[in-house]
């Protein structure tokens, strides 16, 4: 039997990340990992998709060099080298990842572990070990919903799984949810050469972004050619001669979309399949584990982070959740602000945000004051070619102290962090404002807004 301080189920960016700080805390740790080392962000999410994405984007870039005075010649996508180059970023990455863990004592054992009770498992890998632990900890994250409508098991159809790994372009690919996964995929097989249609069951796409951020994205969709149907309820999926029949009705007429490929992206579900030996009894809600705000479940002994806790699925708030839930275990203090978490889609321009939109700082009953600027006073946007977009700050009313923000443009994901840093730090849009941008930056726009000037 193999002792450790703590067992960690799940090699994601949760894990990982827990990994690492327990091994900073003088804990002997085992890392368990049933698939390879990464998780669905190196392996099936985050990675492979932006990698596809940049090259969509570039794509794109190409196609208008002519615009810059450059002669491109005949462009041609090979899928299957894009795909290599694509396995190759992952390969990297995972052995970094792999080489960072071993440098600092971290065990990988793989295979599929079974709780047995708090503080006992059984790993079944090539061969079958026991593993006993003081604490545990649950990092296996979620898996793509797959809805029960009539269809969705006929050939073509598909989640994001398999729709990162096609070699060949489909001609006509329709997505099922016009969410964070349907919206990026959206853009990526529009940009690829793929007639692409969304057909989401709510009255807007990407509902989690304000009203003005979605209608922007929606906009730069179609623009990129990409046909959105809301309000839309699928009823049933058709085999037919020339491919798939998307069968759905919209404003209670019935219609129908034709797919080579259909993408399932109707959100995902936390993975807690045949984790647990019978009568265990760890508190579960809607398919999530409850746990508490140390992360503790129903189970002394017993934790649990990321997507399997019913929280916001992304992989940096995992990875915030798996240092924290180290410390805890630890006996630490905890080191990482995880109530401020910032979203980011990666369209081109990119979207993200943190903190309150105006819509809910005055749901809140908040008195607020709020900025707008528009990236086409950008040096850097304007030279560059890119498209409109803008950035928008909510503030207090009174102390103008920042409450949250809201971008798309060229590198949103990255100048969000400006605005994570102020709110938590309590800054003013005053304070904001004080220090100087290089120029010609898109990030310069974040002085221009937060001084209200366009
Ligand atoms: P989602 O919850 O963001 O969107 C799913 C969409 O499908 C919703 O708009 C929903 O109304 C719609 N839907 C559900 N059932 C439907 C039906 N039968 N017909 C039509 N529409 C239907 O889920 P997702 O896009 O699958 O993403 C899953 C998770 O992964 C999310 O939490 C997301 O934030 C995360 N993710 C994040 C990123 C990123 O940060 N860039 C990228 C990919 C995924």
């Amino acid at each position: 039997m193999e002792k450790y301080d703590l067992a960690i189920i799940g090699g994601g960016p949760g894990g990982y990340e827990a990994a690492l700080a327990a091994a900073g805390y003088g804990l002997k740790t085992v890392l368990i990992e049933q698939a390879a080392l990464g998780g669905t962000c190196l392996n099936r999410g985050c990675i492979p998709t932006k990698t596809l994405l940049h090259a969509a984007n570039l794509l794109r870039e190409v196609e208008r060099a002519a615009d810059f005075g450059l002669t491109a010649g005949n462009v041609q996508l090979d899928m299957t080298r894009l795909q290599a180059y694509k396995e190759s970023v992952v390969g990297r990455l995972r052995a970094g990842m792999e080489q960072r863990l071993r440098q600092h004592q971290i065990t990988l054992q793989p295979g599929r572990a079974k709780i047995e009770s708090a503080g006992h498992m059984i790993v079944q890998g090539t061969e079958t070990i026991a593993i006993e632990a003081k604490a545990i900890l649950i990092a296996t994250g979620s898996q793509p919903v797959v809805p029960p409508i009539p269809g969705h098991n006929l050939p073509g159809v598909v989640t994001s799984d398999a729709l990162l790994s096609l070699t060949e372009v489909p001609r006509r690919l329709v997505i099922i949810g016009g969410g964070v996964i349907g919206a990026e995929f959206a853009s990526m097989y529009a940009a690829l050469g793929s007639q692409v249609t969304i057909i989401e069951a709510l009255e807007r796409i990407l509902l989690n972004l304000d009203k003005e951020m979605a209608q922007s994205a929606k906009l730069l969709l179609k623009k990129q050619g990409v046909a959105i149907h809301t309000a839309a309820r699928v009823t049933e999926i058709l085999s037919e001669e020339d491919g798939l029949r998307c069968c759905y009705t919209e404003n209670e007429q019935p219609e129908t979309a034709a797919a080579d490929v259909l993408l399932l992206a109707v959100g995902r579900h936390p993975w807690t399949e045949s984790l647990f030996a019978d009568g265990i009894g760890i508190a579960m809600e809607r398919g999530h584990i409850v746990t508490d705000e140390y992360y503790r479940t129903s189970v002394p002994g017993i934790y649990a982070i990321g997507d399997v806790n019913g929280g916001i699925q992304l992989a940096h708030a995992a990875a915030a959740q798996g240092r924290n839930a180290a410390a805890v275990i630890a006996g630490q203090k905890t080191a990482l602000e995880t109530t401020l978490v910032p979203s980011c889609i990666y369209l081109e321009p990119e979207l993200a945000a943190v903190g309150l939109t105006l819509d809910q700082a005055r749901a809140q009953g908040k008195k607020v004051v709020s900025h707008k600027y528009s990236m086409g006073a950008n040096g850097k946007t304007v030279l560059s070619g890119g498209e409109r977009g803008y950035l928008r700050v909510v503030a207090d009313a009174a102390s103008h102290q920042l409450l949250g923000a809201q971008l798309m443009c060229s590198r949103a994901s990255d100048i969000v962090s400006e605005f994570t840093a102020a709110i938590v730090a309590g800054q003013t849009l005053e304070q904001m404002g004080s220090i100087i941008w290089p120029h010609p930056t898109f990030s310069e726009a974040v002085g221009e807004v937060v001084r209200g000037e366009n």
